[in-house]
């Protein structure tokens, strides 16, 4: 049984009031351990550590902040097998997926934003006529809160802090109660690369507790938060009579558009995995598919007969492609879904049910499920799933395939798959979404804007967009 800790002031504690969580193994539905649930009074000297060592971190120049997080990088690479075994026993996904996508990305975070720091220039505008100069500060802020999720738990975690930190600022970190062991091991790992106690503290814990506590904090002045849309809407409320810079990362339902005319057998190929890519629990997912009616059906028996070759098993096993989902809870939420869609009378293509894998017969897996659906205002086209499940559904012409990627609350991402070029840029310059991909998904280039619209989120990550976040800037106007 491993027991977590709070990381604060570069040491580990436990919690102040004795409180703990559960850790489950979605592997096979163990405990494997317990994690602090921490107090408002953890908080408070995570915060206080933070406060006494942004003074120095503040003026630390950016050579030496920048060696620091090239240092992480280089020692999270160095742990990659320990790391990604770690992070599929606490989130189910497949070994070869943390190995591959997981823990290199968040090396890379620490490797960006360790250079992006030394070439982040703010501007100078020469008044012309008033005989004035202006130049621009970007201060860091100060302490910060960092909340993430539990789908890409080490990622999201350090691309809020990998910037964070980076920008001078002191860090108060909580990663999701759900999935909380990378970012355990993640504070020993600050620690042998030099970064200097109290610049990041990890506390662990419940959202409504630990969570709300880092939210309510008077002095913890910018949150970077991604989670869920309710949630997101729940911060908000908390941080706006208190002014606090928020950036909210939320949900999504992303239509994913496919024109008879594209790269077939690239686009079938990239289908799946935007379908069902860690059990489909990324937000970038395309979970509402949309075929041009002349290839539909083509496209309908092909994707299917992919889909049920995929298989589902224990993470460990690396020809494993769709491995457990996160916990009870949600693999309940998603069988849920699985039964509206049949009672709304739509069409079970493959998938539906639950699997039981031998030997590890208490874990949350699931048969990755394609429903056929008529009309895109149907509860399973219209709320976030976020497991794997996707629906299908022809159209005949582009408007409308374009209306009813728009016809949702949601704004995140969309795929476009097509090779007529006047189309694509239409439907990009159209789509509601603050990410477009063509012919391709999930190709991140760490400069870009980040983020979504609508009701997912406000504000971008990503680049010195981030950078921007997490400074204040300050105009400085000077006559001569
Ligand atoms: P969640 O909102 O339940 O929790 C996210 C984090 O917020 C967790 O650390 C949780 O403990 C914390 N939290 C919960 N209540 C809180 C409160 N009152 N105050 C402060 N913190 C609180 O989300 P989840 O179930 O962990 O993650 C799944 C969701 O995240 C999905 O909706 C998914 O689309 C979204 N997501 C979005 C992005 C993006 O970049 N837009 C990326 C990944 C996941």
């Amino acid at each position: 049984m491993e027991t977590i800790q709070n990381y604060i002031n570069g040491s580990f504690h436990d919690p102040i009031n004795g409180d703990w969580l559960d850790n489950y193994c979605p592997v096979d539905g163990s405990v494997t351990g317990k994690l602090p649930n921490s107090s408002a009074e953890d908080v408070e000297n995570a915060y206080i550590a933070a406060r006494s060592a942004f003074p120095s971190w503040s003026q630390t120049p950016l050579d030496e902040r920048s060696r620091i997080l090239i240092r992480i990088s280089e020692l999270l690479e160095s742990k990659l097998q320990d790391l990604a075994e770690a992070e599929s026993v606490d989130n189910g996904k497949p070994v070869t997926l943390a190995k591959t996508i997981d823990i290199p990305r968040a090396a890379d975070n620490f490797r960006f934003f360790g250079n992006a720091t030394t070439q982040f220039a703010s501007e100078s505008h020469e008044s012309v006529g008033f005989e004035a100069i202006n130049y621009t500060l970007r201060q860091p802020i100060g302490v910060v809160g960092c909340i993430s999720p539990w789908n890409l738990p080490l990622y999201l975690f350090t691309w809020k802090i990998a910037p964070a930190i980076a920008a001078g600022n002191c860090v108060v970190a909580k990663p999701s109660e759900v999935t909380p062991m990378t970012a355990y091991l993640l504070g020993a790992i600050c620690a042998e690369a030099g970064l200097p106690r109290g610049v990041l503290n990890i506390v662990h814990g419940s959202g409504t507790i630990t969570g709300q506590a880092i939210v309510e904090h008077p002095d913890i002045t910018a949150i970077s938060f991604t989670g869920g849309t309710e949630t997101g809407a729940h911060i908000a409320k908390l941080a706006a009579p208190k002014f606090k810079k928020l950036s909210l990362e939320l949900g999504g339902k992303n239509p994913n558009i496919i024109f008879a005319d594209c790269d077939y057998r690239n686009m079938l190929e990239t289908t799946v995995r935007s379908s069902f890519a860690n059990q489909g629990q990324i937000c970038l997912c395309g979970s509402r598919i949309f075929v041009e009616a002349s290839v539909y059906d083509k496209f309908k028996a092909d994707f299917i007969m992919r889909v049920k070759t995929l298989k589902v098993g224990d993470p460990r096993d690396k020809n494993t492609d769709i491995g457990a989902l996160v916990s009870q809870a949600h693999m309940d939420k998603v069988k849920e879904y699985i039964a509206i869609a049949k009672d709304e009378g739509h069409v079970i293509l493959c998938g539906g049910n639950q699997v039981v894998v031998n030997g590890l017969e208490n874990g949350y897996y699931l048969e990755p499920t394609v429903i056929e659906v008529t009309n895109d205002a149907c509860r399973i086209n219209q709320e976030e799933i976020f497991g794997p499940v996707v629906t299908l559904m022809p159209f005949n012409r582009e408007e409308e395939a374009l209306q009813m990627a728009n016809s949702v609350k949601y704004g995140l991402s969309a795929t476009v798959w097509t090779n007529n070029l006047n189309r694509a840029m239409r439907l990009s310059n159209q789509l509601q979404t603050g990410i477009v991909w063509v012919n391709t998904w999930m190709l991140r280039d760490l400069r870009t804007p980040f983020g979504g619209m609508k009701a997912s989120g406000i504000g971008r990550e990503g680049g010195f967009e981030a950078l921007r976040f997490f400074t204040e800037s300050k105009n400085v106007c000077i006559k001569y």
